[in-house]
């Protein structure tokens, strides 16, 4: 059987138990090397044979996957969650079409580890109740109506990936978009690895701030971060739900 593992953010005891448990009995390895943490293989047995996914094609990825009989355990081991930002979708079509059976087993996303290490909440009463998860385009397109200036508009909160390398744009599009140029904005760069680095700033201020910060980090966006809060209804004493009768 084949697994697409979601390794989690960095710190080895982030994956999930089953996605560990997957490790433990794994014939087969191919993990993503520039963002996998190598600790991670700790968990593979003796006899485990690693493959580094960073040098090699779509191609040659599949064609690894392909390579043990089905009662073997084959893991593809992805950042975060596989499903955002993933290229995982590409290796389950090839898969589809040469016939495997394949499993996914979902991570923590470097968005869930960002927030973490921030102390901060997304969705905020009276803030924002939208997320939007998007990026800059960069080699890899973005679809015009999905252009940071139009996601700006509605001034949610806002987790840009992918994006850290052209931070000044990024803040300027932001701007023109609709935030106010003093909205809060912060860079976490390797959520949950040793060398994690948060920069806390604005829209205007952050661009010099983190400059110095090329890549392996999230830019969000938002009130959010301010962190001040309207209470919510479902814990508020006077607001009955399914669980709970209000007390007057
Ligand atoms: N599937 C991954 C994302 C892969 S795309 C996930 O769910 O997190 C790679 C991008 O993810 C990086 O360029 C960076 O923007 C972000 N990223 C991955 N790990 C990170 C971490 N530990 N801290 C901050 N950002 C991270």
């Amino acid at each position: 059987m084949i697994y697409f593992i979601g390794a989690g953010p960095g710190a080895a005891d982030l994956i999930t138990v089953r996605g560990m448990n997957c490790l433990k009995r794994a014939d087969l390895v191919v993990y993503a090397g520039s963002l996998v943490n190598p600790e991670l293989l700790t968990y593979c047995p003796d006899g485990c044979e690693r493959m580094n996914s960073a040098s090699m094609t779509l191609e040659e990825v599949v064609s690894a996957l392909t390579s043990r009989p089905a009662e073997q355990v084959v893991v593809r081991l992805h950042t975060g969650d596989p499903s955002i930002y993933g290229a995982n979708r590409e290796q389950m079509d090839a898969l589809d079409r040469l016939g495997h059976a394949y499993e996914v087993v979902p991570g923590v996303s470097s968005l869930n580890a960002a927030a973490a290490a921030l102390n901060v909440e997304y969705t905020l009463p009276g803030v924002s109740q939208t997320l939007i998860v998007s990026r800059m385009a960069g080699r890899t397109p973005v679809p015009e109506r999905e252009n940071i200036r139009s996601l700006a508009s509605h001034n949610a909160s806002m987790a840009l990936f992918l994006s850290v390398s052209m931070l000044g744009q990024l803040c300027a599009e932001l701007i023109a978009g609709g935030y106010r140029p003093d909205t809060a904005a912060a860079v976490v760069y390797k959520a949950t690895w040793p060398d994690q680095e948060i920069i806390n700033g604005t829209l205007e201020t952050l661009p010099g701030l983190a400059a110095h910060i090329g890549r392996t980090a999230l830019v969000l966006v938002g009130d959010f971060l301010n962190g001040t809060v309207e209470r919510s209804k479902l814990y508020d004493p006077a607001f009955s739900h399914m669980f709970r009768e209000a007390k007057s």
